[in-house]
């Protein structure tokens, strides 16, 4: 790579790195991207790929519906390994304290344009047979989707290379800023802006960005269509999944077009080997039977863990760096990047080419940061 031939060198090729690629070369500028292994990897190979709007905050809701709408809208030209499937969430209420939480979701999503269900206890059963019997009832949000990521990834990657992004794989990147991007083979690109979607990894070229690795566990069952019908998430899991610091399981599980049921979820801080934790999986499937007692008959044929990057107000970090005028960052989604890569591609892409926003960006501006820190 010649290094004045770029406007934007992105380091990073997962989804969010592939999602900014594709963007910014709609838009005409001249992109690389560089990775460290192959397209799609990192935390995008490990992730569920449930394309779902959340409301922890009115900023998270707003970037998950304004991307979920980009995912509809890039539908049609979704290959058919993408797997995009609108399958809907059921948010599921073990009893009538998650049921009162069934009703808040309903109206604060009907408030703000999202179709939801409120489903009492028999609707559910009939929706989802297999779950086990008792349950209060639950929330039927029929817009959310799901889709296989690393192939979403793959493709995003591609329509940028067709407009003449280049791409350069298996190479590390040791340093970035000042309008270059420094291997650890001592080869260097320069661009007038450089684009951290180095994900749980951009601290390690950020110095001083607050954001942590969050390890997951998932795993794979064997084929059993129709067994799971909707991606279905217990209540409980923002009381248990979403609390900060804590180690925490909840009962998330997908069904997969190929029949397979993907199982999750974990989250820990300071866990940083890559290797399955046997007592966190013995707890996330444990918590997941208790949902499904049936899950315990089937075989599983993969377990894997992967690291999503967390940022300590549970918002991603899209905009320029205040450290270094070349330096933007896109990273810290969390357990949400799958969804909000599309948005945040265009939130970036507007910031970059000076065009305004279709949401406002303001909560997702890493200047957020010193100025939490300046009150802290
Ligand atoms: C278990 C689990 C379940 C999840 N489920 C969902 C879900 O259902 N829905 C959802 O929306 N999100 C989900 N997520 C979150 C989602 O997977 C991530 O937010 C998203 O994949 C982040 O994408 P990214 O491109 O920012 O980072 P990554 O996919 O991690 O990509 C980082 C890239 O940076 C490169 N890189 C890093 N360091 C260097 C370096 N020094 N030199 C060169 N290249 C480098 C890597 O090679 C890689 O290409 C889940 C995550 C996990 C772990």
């Amino acid at each position: 790579m010649s290094h004045t031939d770029y406007d934007v060198v992105i380091v990073g090729a997962g989804i969010v790195g592939a999602a900014c690629a594709d963007e910014l070369s709609r838009r005409g500028l001249r992109i690389a991207v560089v990775a460290q292994d192959v397209i799609g990897s990192g935390a995008t190979a490990a992730g569920m790929g449930h394309i779902v709007v959340m409301d922890d905050s009115e900023a998270q809701f707003a970037l998950t519906r304004y991307s979920q709408k980009l995912w509809q809208e890039l539908r049609p030209e979704l290959p058919n390994d993408v797997e995009y499937e609108q399958c809907g969430t059921i948010w599921v209420a073990a009893d009538e304290e998650e049921m009162d939480e069934v009703r808040r979701k309903h109206d604060y999503y009907g408030k703000r344009g999202v179709a939801t269900k409120v489903l009492d206890a028999k609707a559910l059963q009939n929706l989802e047979p297999n779950l086990r019997a008792g349950m209060a009832g639950g929330l039927l949000v029929p817009e959310d989707a799901v889709l296989y990521p690393p192939c979403a990834a793959r493709f995003l990657m591609e329509r940028a290379q067709d407009r003449g992004a280049k791409i350069r794989l298996d190479v590390s990147v040791a340093e970035i800023g000042e309008g270059q991007v420094r291997m650890t083979d001592r080869s260097k690109i320069c661009a007038e802006i450089i684009v951290n979607a180095a994900g749980a990894w951009s601290p390690e070229l950020t110095p001083g960005l607050e954001v942590k690795k969050r390890k997951g566990h998932l795993v794979i069952t064997d084929r059993y269509p129709g067994f799971v019908r909707h991606q279905l998430v217990e209540l409980g899991y923002l009381k248990s999944a979403h609390s900060v610091s804590a180690d925490s399981v909840a009962f998330n599980v997908q069904p997969r077009r190929t029949g397979q049921i993907l199982i999750g979820s974990s989250r820990q801080y300071g866990a940083e080997h890559k290797e399955v934790d046997h007592s966190m999986l013995v707890r996330m499937l444990e918590r997941a039977q208790e949902y499904m007692p049936g899950l315990s008959q089937m075989s599983t044929v993969r377990t894997w863990t992967g690291f999503r990057a967390a940022t300590p107000d549970k918002l991603p970090l899209i905009g320029p760096w205040m450290r270094d005028k070349s330096l933007f960052l896109a990273t810290g989604h969390e357990g949400l990047g799958i969804t909000t890569s599309l948005g945040t591609a265009r939130i970036l892409a507007d910031q970059i080419t000076g065009a305004t926003p279709e949401i406002p960006m303001e909560p997702y501006l890493p200047s957020r940061m010193v100025k939490e820190y300046a009150h802290a």
